[in-house]
C-alpha cells in the first residue's frame, strides 16, 4: 500500500511527540508499504510567525530574537531527545535558516512594509523548522529521510498569498518527484506552502496542512491519506464544545465539507475535494492514541440510521440583511451584490432569500464586515434596494447528515429545539444536496443551539449500526 500521511501541529509539538509520529511511521514503513509525510509547524509557532511578521511592520523598536530564540530552543530541545546522533547537523540547518529569517524580518522592518508574498515567506518557516526535526528523528532510527519543500515536491499554486490553490499540473509534479523516493526512504514534505510558476513561496490559508496532505496523496496515487490529529476521528461536535461528542466511524465526502467548511477544525475544507476526485480514502486518526479506528471518509458514507450525524459552529461571522421592495421581480439584483462583494475580496458563506424577494440576507468572516458595507452602500444610494442593515455578533451553526434528505420533519425538530431553549433563529438556509441546515444566532446562543440540538439528536449514544 502506498500512504501519504499528514501530522498535525499538536503531533510535532515536541521530542515526546515526535517520537511517537516515528514510532507510527516506522511501523507502517518496515511492514512493507510506502510512506511519504507532510508536517505542520510545531503548535503556535505560525502564530507567532504571523504576530513578530506584523510587529516588525508596524512597531518603533521591535525585538524578534526572543522569539526566534524560544524557537530554536523548541527545535533544539526535540531534537536531542529523538535524534541526539543527527541534532547537530540539524542544528545547522535550523541555524541557517534562522538567520534568514531573521534578515527577512528586518527588512520588513526597514521597509515599514508586509506584502503579501513577504509575509507568506516568513510563516512559512514553522514547517520548515518541523520538517528538518523531523527526518532528523527518521534518520536517527536507520530510515533514510530527507526535508522537502512543499513545491519542491511539487505543489504549485496561483498567486493568491495566503490563500493559495494548487494548479492541476500539481499532480505530475508530484508524481514524478516524491513517488521515486518512496522505495528507498521516507520524504518529509513541508505542509501549508507551495510555490509559483516564478517560484515564490505562498501559503494555503491557515490550517492548510490538510490541504497539502489531499493534494500530495492524489499526486502520488497514495491508497490512503491519513490525517494524524490530537482527536480520535471526525466527532459528533467539537469536543471543546462539547465534551460527551463522539466520534464518528464514518462519514462522506459531502458531510465531511459540509463540516469544515462550518468550522469543524478537525478537517480544512479544501482537503476533501482532491481526494474525493481521485476516491482516495481519507481517515483521520489520533497520534496519541492510535489503536482507535478513527473516522474513514469514503465517496458515499456508510448508509446509518442517524438522520442527523455531526453539528459545527462558527462563530466570528456577521450578518448583512439587503432590504427593500424594488428588488421584486428584477433580475439583476443578487448578481450586482455579489459583484460589489467580490470587488472587495469578501468571501460569502451562506446566502438566503425569502420567496417574496424584497430581502436578501448573507453570512460573511466578521472581519470582512467593513468591506462589505463599503461595497454594498453604493448599491442604496443607487436606487438597487432601500436598506442595508448588519449585525456582528453572530453565530452560524451547521446540522449535518446525508440522511436528512428526504428525511421530513427534521427541519421542524431543530427549530422546535432551539424554541423550547428560547433561542431566536435569525437567518436558515439548506443547500439543494440537503446535507446540511444551517441557521444564524446571536453569537452567545450559539454554544447554546449546539448542546440543545447534540441532546435532541441524542449525538452522545451509541447508534445500532455504529
Ligand atoms: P492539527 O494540529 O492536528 O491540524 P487542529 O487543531 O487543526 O489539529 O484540529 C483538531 C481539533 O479540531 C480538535 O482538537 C478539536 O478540538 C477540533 N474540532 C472541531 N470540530 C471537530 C469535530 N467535529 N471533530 C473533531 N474535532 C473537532
Ligand atoms: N502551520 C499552519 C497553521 O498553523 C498550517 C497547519 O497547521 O496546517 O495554520
Ligand atoms: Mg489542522
Amino acid at each position: 500500500m502506498r500512504y501519504l500521511m499528514k501530522f498535525g501541529g499538536t503531533s510535532v509539538a515536541d521530542g515526546r511527540s515526535i517520537g511517537q509520529v516515528v514510532e507510527l511511521v516506522g511501523a507502517c514503513r518496515r511492514s512493507g508499504h510506502e510512506v511519504a509525510i507532510v508536517v505542520s509547524a510545531m503548535r503556535g509557532v505560525t502564530d507567532g510567525l504571523i504576530a513578530c511578521a506584523e510587529e516588525m511592520a508596524t512597531t518603533g523598536h521591535p525585538d524578534p530574537a526572543p522569539f526566534l530564540e524560544a524557537v530554536r530552543d523548541r527545535q533544539a530541545r526535540a531534537l536531542a531527545e529523538v535524534a541526539p546522533g543527527h541534532a547537530e547537523e540539524a542544528l545547522r540547518v535550523i541555524d541557517d535558516r534562522l538567520s534568514a529569517l531573521s534578515n527577512i524580518l528586518r527588512a520588513v522592518h526597514t521597509l515599514r512594509e508586509l506584502t503579501p508574498r513577504s509575509r507568506d515567506y516568513i510563516i512559512s518557516f514553522g514547517e520548515r523548522l518541523s520538517a528538518v526535526v523531523v527526518a532528523a528523528a527518521f534518520r536517527e532510527q536507520g530510515f533514510a529521510s530527507e526535508p522537502m519543500e512543499g513545491g519542491a515536491a511539487g505543489i504549485l499554486t496561483n498567486d493568491c498569498h495566503g490563500e493559495a490553490m494548487a494548479l492541476p499540473e500539481s499532480g505530475a509534479r508530484i508524481h514524478e518527484r516524491v513517488v521515486p523516493l518512496l522505495a528507498s526512504s521516507i520524504p518529509v514534505i513541508m505542509g501549508f506552502m507551495g510555490c509559483t510558476h516564478d517560484g515564490s513561496v505562498t501559503t494555503l490559508g491557515r490550517s492548510g496542512s490538510d490541504y497539502s496532505a489531499a493534494v500530495l496523496a492524489a499526486g502520488m496515487d497514495a491508497d490512503e491519506c491519513w490525517i494524524w490529529t490530537d482527536v480520535d476521528g471526525v466527532m459528533t461536535s467539537d469536543p471543546r464544545l462539547i465534551p460527551d461528542a463522539r466520534v464518528i466511524p464514518a462519514v462522506s465526502y459531502l458531510e465531511a465539507m459540509e463540516l469544515s467548511y462550518f468550522g469543524a477544525k478537525v478537517l480544512h475544507p479544501r482537503s476533501i475535494e482532491p481526494a474525493m476526485a481521485k476516491g482516495i480514502a481519507i481517515r483521520v486518526k489520533n497520534t496519541f492514541n492510535p489503536d482507535h479506528p478513527g473516522t474513514v471518509l469514503v465517496t458515499n458514507g456508510v448508509p446509518s440510521r442517524r438522520v442527523v450525524k455531526a453539528l459545527s459552529f462558527i462563530d466570528r461571522v456577521a450578518l448583512v440583511n439587503c432590504n427593500g421592495a424594488q428588488m421584486i421581480g428584477r433580475p439583476g439584483v443578487a448578481s450586482a451584490i455579489f459583484a460589489a462583494l467580490a470587488e472587495r475580496a469578501v468571501n460569502v458563506m451562506m446566502i438566503s432569500q425569502g420567496s417574496s424577494e424584497a430581502n436578501i440576507s448573507l453570512v460573511i468572516d466578521e472581519g470582512h464586515l467593513d468591506a462589505a458595507t463599503a461595497a454594498l452602500t453604493p448599491l442604496v444610494a443607487g436606487g438597487l434596494f432601500r436598506e442595508l442593515s448588519t449585525e456582528p455578533d453572530v453565530a452560524a451553526v451547521a446540522v449535518v447528515g446525508s440522511g436528512m434528505a428526504g428525511a421530513p420533519g427534521t427541519g421542524g425538530r431543530i427549530f422546535t429545539a432551539l424554541g423550547r431553549h428560547g433561542i431566536n433563529v435569525m437567518m436558515i438556509s439548506q443547500g439543494s444536496s440537503e446535507a446540511n441546515i444551517s441557521f444564524v444566532v446571536r453569537a452567545a446562543d450559539g454554544p447554546r443551539a449546539v448542546r440543545a440540538l447534540h441532546d435532541e439528536f441524542r449525538l452522545s449514544e451509541k447508534c445500532d449500526d455504529e
